[in-house]
């Protein structure tokens, strides 16, 4: 049997280790993807550090994959050899189940996978991925520009188009990291009055090239009390993982505000009564089904968004690892294979 290069996470807290695996064969339904590229995201921890309830090992995690198809399962329709795809943290859907039949496919009932999660993912040459999960990449990204996308990218893009906010309304992002720094550059080009919210006048710079139009330091202002001054936010996306920085954001919706979570974080005390004196909601959003990746990268390429990138082969997935933990990846880490 034909052999590949994977690192993998025994147990839970082991370092990311080089094995050698067979190459997997897709089943019906399936497509094998040779990978190109694959993102580092914050949810890998997930997998590295025994996060996810049930979760099994050894596990290949990555769920912001780009590749190419080399093989085909029997009965996919759609899909064929050497089609550019990629894989975000969505592991499919059935198109059968009452969410499916719905709409909500991102929800569905038969199929609980989730990309190198549930099955293994992107951290090697090859990966298996049901049909329904797969995007078709555009020609104008790279297999590096891409990867990024299928998670970051479409976590923020999909986010911010549902929040119900117009062009020109305000609309903030919490967090200037991996996601952050793509969700200002959406929201910039989405036609929103974009503020950047971070810890530190460095960051001032960076935020404003990336289209924000207001910066609030939240190490030395009340982002909240700022958000106010501005008029109100009609959305703001939190993109961190402290619930700390959501609580003090939250005062700065204006009327009928939304803040939208993609950021997982721990209990989060709220004053009920500003919350229904502003008619404002508190929300989580899903990442994105494959239909949505598409529309992310196609904007993306419409746009000229980008993830900005350190690159690392795959054997060094710890160093990259632990860059984006530390939040000093400059703003996303992917790993790219060779192939
Ligand atoms: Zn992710
Ligand atoms: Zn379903």
């Amino acid at each position: 049997m034909a052999k590949m290069r994977a690192m993998q996470v025994a147990q839970a807290r082991a370092a990311f280790e080089l094995v050698e695996r067979e190459i997997p064969q897709p089943g019906p339904g399936a497509v094998r993807i040779k990978v190109q590229a694959c993102g580092v995201c914050h949810s890998d921890a997930a997998v590295k550090e025994g996060l996810w309830p049930g979760i099994q090992y050894p596990r290949v995690p990555g769920h912001e994959v780009a590749g190419v198809i080399d093989a085909v399962g029997a009965g996919v329709q759609g899909w064929k050899v050497a089609d550019r795809v990629g894989v975000g943290w969505h592991g499919g859907y059935c198109g059968y189940c009452a969410a499916c039949r719905r709409g909500n496919a991102f929800a569905c009932q038969s199929y609980t996978l989730i990309t190198g999660l549930t099955s293994d993912g992107g951290y090697g040459d090859y990966m298996i991925a049901p049909a329904s999960a797969v995007a078709r990449i555009p020609e104008r990204l790279s297999a590096v520009e891409a990867a990024p996308l299928l998670c970051a990218g479409v976590t923020t893009f999909n986010c911010l188009r549902h929040t119900g906010a117009g062009p020109g309304d305000l609309v903030a992002i919490l967090g200037l990291g991996g996601l952050g720094h793509l969700g200002v550059q959406y929201a910039n080009k989405m036609g929103f009055r974009t503020v950047g919210i971070a810890r530190g006048a460095d960051k001032e710079a960076l935020a404003r090239k990336l289209g924000a139009h207001e910066y609030i330091d939240s190490t030395v202002k009340d982002p909240a009390a700022e958000l106010k001054k501005l008029g109100g936010a009609s959305a703001i996306l939190a993109t961190v993982t402290s619930a700390e920085a959501m609580g003090a954001v939250l005062g700065g919706l204006g009327a009928n505000g939304v803040l939208m979570v993609i950021g997982a974080a721990g209990p989060l005390p709220v004053n009920l009564l500003s919350l229904l004196t502003g008619q404002n909601a508190i929300k989580g959003w899903y990442s994105g089904t494959s239909a949505d990746s598409e529309d992310t990268m196609a904007f993306s390429v419409l746009t000229g968004v980008r993830s900005m990138n350190e690159v690392y082969p795959l054997e060094r997935a710890n160093e990259a690892y632990q860059r984006m933990m530390s939040g000093q990846a400059k703003f996303r880490a992917v790993l790219t294979t060779g192939n």
